[in-house]
């Protein structure tokens, strides 16, 4: 029996557990080591900030969906890696393996920020715990109303979020007819709103700019945060930023247990196959995988891997990984491309970049109210399909 161990139990990590033991049954040991015994489907968190989902509509049980198709899993976190033994160390075990897919996502490096996050003054939106604190804080703006910041700091390679919670933070004020006692800002590092860590997707700085103006959303780009104080932003350029409520995305680094097998910020470089170009026994989808910017910024930041990338990701490993044990036709590379639906509270916006950097085929950011029915049905589908382990669904 070959023995596989896949780390991380969200977007990627469950779906390649899943395409590898249907594709390898009776062939392969597979085992899921995740430090959260939760899939939570993180696109529904801004939701869950405006109090319009609960935690439980959106979070599944990574046991409940593993034990039923044969994959042990251990709830622990992974502590390092021997990739020349080919051993993950967990607080309580050795797990030897032939190969192993990475799939752990990133750390929140609130600490390269002082008073930056949860512990500190701002609030997050990155996690379901992070989640529900800032929607204790969101209710508590509800109820005492002051100035909004919403962004992203340097390093970030998620922006998505930001976005939506502006706008929605913009669509709950006005139906309470609170938003005059709220000014909104939108604080990033990106070098101009709209460009998401990918250099934009076709009009979106236009059009971010324009939905932004409409609903006196203001913005201030190109900034990199030195540190926060209670109810105070300092920037590294000395302006100081007032806020009663703000949610700030953290810089990203990779998890220490995989950071000896990537790039200083922990990050990992892969070949077309997703495998680590020095342990080729190694896999690496998702957030994990190190993807160099599309031009240099004045502030970094990251490329984003989404949702929609890490599932493309987590289904070639798989294959290619399978190829390799039954000795069958390895798969051909795939373009990554981003397709998102983002909402705009009232509205919402289809984005969509193919290939995922510039020059492209085709991209573009689209309004439609239709988006937002998509959005909230994909929710739906995409959980039915990871609680029945229906991995092989687009
Ligand atoms: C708020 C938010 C909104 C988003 N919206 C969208 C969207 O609209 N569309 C879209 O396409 N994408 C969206 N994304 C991005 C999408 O969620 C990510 O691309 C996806 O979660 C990446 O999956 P992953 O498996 O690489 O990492 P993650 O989902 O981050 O999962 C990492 C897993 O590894 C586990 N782990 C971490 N460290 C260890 C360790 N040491 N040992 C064991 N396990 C460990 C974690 O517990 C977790 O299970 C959003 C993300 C967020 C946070």
């Amino acid at each position: 029996m070959v023995k596989i161990v896949v780390l991380g139990g969200s977007f990627g990590g469950l779906t390649a557990a899943l395409e590898l033991k249907r594709r390898l049954a009776g062939r392969a040991e597979v085992t899921v080591v995740s430090d959260d015994d939760r899939f939570v489907f993180l696109p529904s968190l801004p939701w869950v900030i405006m109090g319009w989902r609960r935690p439980a509509d959106i979070t599944l049980r990574v046991s409940d969906i593993l034990s039923p198709r044969g994959i042990a899993f251990v709830n622990e976190a992974a502590l390092a890696i021997d990739p020349e033994a080919r051993r993950v160390a967990t607080a309580h075990r050795q797990l030897a393996y032939d190969y192993l897919v990475v799939s752990t996502g990133p750390r929140l490096a609130f600490d390269e920020i002082p008073g930056l996050g949860p512990n500190g003054h701002t609030d997050c939106a990155f996690t379901l715990d992070h989640a529900a604190k800032t929607a204790r804080a969101w209710k508590a703006i509800l109820a005492d109303p002051g100035p909004v910041v919403v962004g992203s700091s340097q390093m970030v390679s998620c922006f998505g979020p930001s976005y939506e919670l502006a706008f929605e933070m913009d669509a709950e004020l006005r139906r309470r007819k609170l938003r005059h006692r709220v000014p909104i800002l939108y604080l990033t590092s990106e070098p101009y709103v709209g460009h998401m860590g990918v250099g934009g997707l076709g009009n979106s700085r236009r059009f971010f700019e324009d939905e932004f103006a409409e609903r006196e959303i203001k913005s201030l780009v190109n900034q990199a945060i030195e540190e926060v104080a209670p109810g105070e932003i300092r920037l590294k350029d000395g302006t100081r930023i007032p806020f009663k409520f703000a949610m700030i995305a953290p810089p990203f680094t990779g998890v220490e247990a995989v950071k000896p097998l990537g790039n200083p910020r922990g990050f990992i470089a892969v070949d077309q196959a997703y495998r680590h170009t020095k342990y080729h026994n190694i896999a690496v989808i998702g957030v994990a995988v190190a993807i160099a910017p599309p031009e240099p910024t004045p502030v970094p930041v990251g490329v984003p891997k989404t949702g929609f990338m890490t599932i493309k990701m987590a289904k070639l490993a798989a294959h290619s990984l399978a190829a390799e044990i039954t000795g069958g036709p390895a798969p051909g590379p795939e373009t990554l491309s981003v397709l998102c639906m983002m909402d705009m509270g009232q509205t919402a916006a289809l984005m969509k970049a193919s290939p995922l950097l510039p020059p492209r085929q085709e991209s573009y950011t689209k309004k439609g109210w239709w988006v937002k029915g998509m959005k909230a049905g994909f929710e739906r589908y995409f959980l039915y399909k990871m609680r029945h382990g229906y991995s092989q669904w687009p």
